[in-house]
């Protein structure tokens, strides 16, 4: 074996044991979280892995610079100073209790620059009383930009040789703000140039989630929840041997715990299935996380920094085979049903497309469809282009906007050609009004829309329909077993 063959296993050989793992805000929502944090990085290094770290912002900074930003856009100046200043005081204490000597001083002086530049910025707005989505952009990026700087210094405190990378020069993005597209090659490449070398060298690097920048340097984001999907494009650019996002729960359950408390962890489930489950509501993981890992084959664990010591949730290419149909049921609110109603025209060519073709136009996605003759119901996400989409579909028909929405989605790989499940289901939920049905798109989900008022009470009875004999070998039943016997 020649050297150059040899390096390049060495290299391969580092890459497996590369994990990245991401953080979310209540993993670092204060220092005490931050500390569990970091002997739970520290564990992996002990078990002999490389890690390198995606950051949330602390928990619920990301809101408030949204509404520093939004007070500056309407010329609140003081308004917005003020919100500044309460995360500028929440950042000092935390890293105060988080860091000593030097460290601390250093790092007190950087967040201090940080949020004296934050200042500047909302100022400016402030002054021009208009907020646009480049700067709303880049007012909210200081979230994950702090936490990163304050993970990073707990890091080489603790002795695990953290060192912060700044996310913007490598997540390179379209400038699609508030929602930019990540762009692949590039990104490979700078992750391969600016982090691979920290990893080989025994750091510990730490990047921000959620924020990037467009290949001219403007910072940009990856739409809200979108760390997981930083998680993702840095382990598929470094070809990580595996991602775990850490999260409050104990990994991917039969429900959101929220509502209803006895749900389930699931131990195992396909990429397919936590693709449905994120897109319509399950937010413990992002939608977009899923693409960059499977085109990998880079196993996704679930897991819960407040109960290491748990297994999670294991997210892999094949789901074994479940005696239950379902795996889990999620709910997206603020949903919209749009009634395009159009007697004349529906079956004429081309009319499908000049619909469609109008939501293209406002970046509109469509959740879900269904037609009659004369009509069609569509349901989108509420958002602030309705009013001008239904101006250009009442050219061409009536229109009828339904607000306060939901969607329910249950999700199983299982569901696959077994009969009499429908019927299950909706007798389960006979008291809820049922305005929209699907199902058979995907084979593996079975969606339909009821009224938000009505989420939690059908979540309910859904779930103890569908999760009342669950099968162990993939749901943990262990918890339910125990309170049983208590
Ligand atoms: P993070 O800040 O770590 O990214 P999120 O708040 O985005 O965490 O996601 C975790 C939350 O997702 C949980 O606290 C839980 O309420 C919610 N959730 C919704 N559906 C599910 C589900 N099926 N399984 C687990 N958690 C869920
Ligand atoms: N901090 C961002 C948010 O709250 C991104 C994330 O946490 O994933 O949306
Ligand atoms: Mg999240």
């Amino acid at each position: 074996m020649s050297e150059a063959q040899r390096a390049e296993e060495r290299v391969g050989e580092a890459r497996t044991n590369l994990v990245v793992m991401k953080f979310g805000g209540t993993s670092v929502e204060d220092a005490k979280a931050m500390l569990r944090t970091t002997a739970i990085v520290r564990g992996r290094r002990e078990r002999g892995l490389s890690p390198v770290v995606v950051v949330s912002a602390m928990a619920r900074v990301t809101d408030m610079l949204l509404a520093a930003a939004a007070a500056a856009g309407r010329g609140d100046k003081f308004g917005s100073l003020a919100l500044a200043a309460r995360l500028r005081n929440r950042h000092f204490d935390t890293a105060a209790e988080l860091l000593c000597g030097d460290r601390f001083t250093e790092v007190r002086a950087a967040i201090c620059a940080e949020f004296d530049s934050l200042d500047d910025l909302l100022r400016g707005i402030a002054a021009v009383g208009e907020l646009t989505p480049r700067t709303s952009d880049n007012v909210v990026s200081y979230g994950e930009r702090i936490s990163s700087l304050m993970v990073a210094a707990a890091f080489a405190q603790h002795g695990l040789n953290g060192v912060q990378v700044d996310a913007r020069t490598c997540i390179i993005t379209d400038d699609h703000f508030g929602k930019a597209a990540p762009q692949e090659a590039p990104i490979e490449a700078k992750l391969t140039e600016l982090v691979l070398p920290l990893v080989q060298a025994g750091q510990t690097p730490v990047m921000g989630g959620f924020i990037g920048a467009t290949a001219d340097g403007i910072t940009t984001t990856l739409g809200r929840g979108g760390s997981d999907f930083t998680a993702a494009l840095v382990g598929g650019g470094l070809y990580a041997g595996a991602i775990e996002i850490w999260t409050d729960v104990n990994g991917i359950m039969t429900t959101d715990p929220r509502i209803c408390p006895d749900a389930l962890r699931v131990k195992t489930i396909s990429f397919e299935e936590a693709a449905e489950l994120a897109y319509f509501g399950a937010k413990v993981l992002h939608p977009a996380i899923i693409l960059p890992v499977v085109q990998k084959s880079i196993p996704v664990w679930v897991l819960n920094s407040r109960n290491s010591e748990n297994e999670g949730t294991k997210i892999t290419a094949m789901a074994p085979p479940c005696a239950s149909p379902f795996k889990s049921i999620a709910a997206k609110k603020r949903l919209t049903i749009i009634d395009v109603v159009a007697s004349r025209m529906l079956m004429t060519h081309g009319y499908l497309k000049a619909v469609f073709d109008i939501f293209d136009k406002y970046h509109c996605a469509i959740d879900m469809v269904s037609t009659s003759e004369v009509s069609i119901s569509l349901t989108v996400d509420s958002n602030e282009r309705l009013r001008e989409i239904c101006g250009e579909l009442s050219k061409i028909a009536d229109v009828k906007l339904e607000g306060s929405k939901a969607l329910i989605c249950m999700v199983g790989e299982d569901i696959r050609g077994r009969s009499g499940i429908s019927a299950r289901v909706f007798s389960a939920i006979r008291h809820v009004n049922v305005r929209m049905i699907s199902q058979g798109a995907s084979e593996i989900n079975m969606s339909f829309m009821i009224e938000e008022s009505d989420v939690e009470e059908a979540i309910r009875s859904l779930h103890a329909e569908f999760f009342v004999d669950p099968d162990p070998t993939v749901f943990d039943t262990e918890a339910r077993v125990a309170a049983a016997k208590a």
